[in-house]
């Protein structure tokens, strides 16, 4: 046997039940895309347009534990980065490391 849940009826109680779930369904897309909206915005690059500054950035020259600009991502030869302002040295290292794909 089936339970009112589970059929529509056409009444308006079912109507109800419908109508709750349907709000219920929308709500919890609603919570997933706003979790989604903070989650981007915890995430340590920098969103908004322009560069970051390398004291922000907390760049240095040296390699950070083998992790170094030239293999990351964000690094654009010969010397540049897409995120931090100013002159990048392959060998240098920055917060927003990300390892080029393997
Ligand atoms: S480690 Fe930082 S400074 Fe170096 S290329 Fe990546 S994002 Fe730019």
């Amino acid at each position: 046997m089936k339970k009112d849940d589970d059929v529509n009826h056409g009444s308006a109680a079912s109507n109800r039940v419908l109508s709750r779930r349907s709000f219920l369904r929308v709500s919890v897309a609603g919570a997933a895309i706003a979790s989604a909206g903070g989650l981007s915005a915890c995430m340590s690059r920098p969103m908004a347009a322009g560069k970051t500054s390398k004291a922000e950035a907390a760049y240095q020259d040296t390699p950070n534990r083998g992790q170094r600009c030239a293999g990351c991502t964000h690094f654009q030869k010969p010397n540049g980065c897409e995120i931090v302002t100013g002159e990048i040295s392959p060998n240098g290292w920055c917060r927003f490391y990300e390892a080029l794909p393997a």
